[in-house]
């Protein structure tokens, strides 16, 4: 088929299941699950999947359902993965809308029941355009990506194989991204995202006499400055890196020399080698510190989500696919990464992959994640349906 015929063909179907869409993001919005929780979302999704026809998994790595749809008897088909998280949070919906959460503490503060709602719709389009494309689709639908992360249980799971999947695409409702816009970039999208605990163990005693003790405040104290130095004077200022010291808790009051001191840390980057860097010297520097003051420590140095890095190839074959469908002036190319951290990182460490936003901002305006006014208007959804279809069947053309 033509190419604009088809991109006509791909809007047409888009429009027509749109209503649905839109309606079972309504459902999982007033119906929130929290990480590892999301079973009513989790079976509306295989429910969906089912009817499709696809061969439909549950329960991986918790809540986590793939659907397989085998639209090749090439067995040397691309896979292609498609994945959504279906995920809540702990926060008390402020919103009065006529789909507000019903659970109490609970709400879609992130957008993840508007990337379920795509998928869904995304695979209820694909299914329709059967004849357009010879290749196989993977629907992944994770639990858990803000806390502990679903992404990697579910690949250790085995969600790469049978058929063996070949790249990965995913997308998130972006509050700083104007409505309806898609914003791609190649590399380094968003950051790793590590922490660390730290327990200082001093030796406390009078306030008035601190050369019988080993204060642990100082010790923390100069912790903390010297980290902020690895970032402005270890790493390439055209690297990126945070580190923020987000906990310092030590002592009771003002007469006592504490024996302990605890700091709790994020630490970001967007390159593995700086990631390393980072951790080394942290750990160097605690070390030393806690050295030079005699002091004794325990450090927990946890390495979280990986950096999410696109794929050029793919981003390219995203990037174009979302011009055909949105125009050229809704798809915009992002000079920066974001620090912020998602485990859809996990399938870019094993296939290539890309993740892109897509705006949800009204002119003028921030949406911010994670807060309780959080909200969209369901017309993106549409969009990202559109742009995730079009990807799909242009990855199986090329
Ligand atoms: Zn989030
Ligand atoms: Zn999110």
């Amino acid at each position: 088929m033509a190419k604009t015929k088809l991109t006509n063909l791909i809007k047409s179907k888009v429009l027509a299941v749109e209503e649905k869409v839109i309606k079972i993001r309504r459902i999982i919005h007033q119906n929130p699950e929290l990480s590892f929780a999301e079973k009513e979302t989790a079976a509306l999704a295989a429910e969906e999947m089912k009817n499709l026809g696809f061969e439909v998994k549950e329960n991986i790595y918790g809540t986590g359902v793939t659907a397989t749809f085998i639209n090749s008897s090439d067995p040397t088909a691309k896979t292609l993965l498609i994945r959504a998280d279906m995920d809540a949070l702990p926060v008390q919906e402020k919103n009065s809308l006529n789909f507000k959460s019903k659970k109490e503490g609970v709400m879609h503060a992130c957008g993840h029941d508007g990337h379920t709602a795509i998928l869904i719709g995304t695979a209820i389009v694909l299914k329709k355009l059967a004849q357009e494309f010879e290749g196989n689709l993977k629907f992944v639908f994770q639990p858990g990506e803000e806390t502990s992360g679903g992404a990697a249980g579910m690949i250790k799971a085995g969600i790469l194989k049978n058929p063996s999947v070949d790249a990965a695409i995913g997308l998130h409702l972006w509050g700083s991204s104007p409505k309806g816009v898609v914003e791609y970039k190649t590399g380094p999208l968003m950051a790793a995202t590590d922490s660390f605990d730290l327990e200082i163990i001093g030796n406390g005693g009078h306030a008035a006499r601190p050369q019988n003790t080993i204060d642990p405040i100082p010790i923390g104290a100069e912790i903390v400055s010297a980290l902020q130095t690895l970032v402005s004077r270890r790493i390439d200022p055209l690297d990126s890196a945070v580190i923020s010291v987000c906990n310092f808790e030590a002592g009771t009051t003002h007469n006592i020399i504490p024996d302990r001191a605890i700091l709790k840390a994020t630490v970001r980057s967007l390159k593995s080698e700086i990631r390393e860097k980072l951790a080394t010297n942290i750990k160097k520097i605690i070390a030393n510190i806690c050295d030079i003051y005699g002091a004794d420590y325990k450090l927990d140095y946890n390495f979280g989500y990986p950096a999410v890095i696109n794929d050029a190839a793919l981003t390219k074959i995203l990037a174009q696919a979302a011009v055909k469908v949105l125009g050229k002036e809704r798809v915009q190319k992002r000079q920066q990464a974001e620090m912020g951290g998602e485990d859809f990182a996990y399938f870019n460490q094993s296939i290539p992959a890309v993740f892109y936003f897509l705006g949800i901002a009204p002119p003028g305006q921030i949406i911010n994640h994670h807060q309780s006014d959080f909200q969209f208007d369901d017309s993106v959804l549409k969009d990202g349906v559109a742009v995730m279809v079009q990807t799909a069947l242009d990855f199986f053309a090329n």
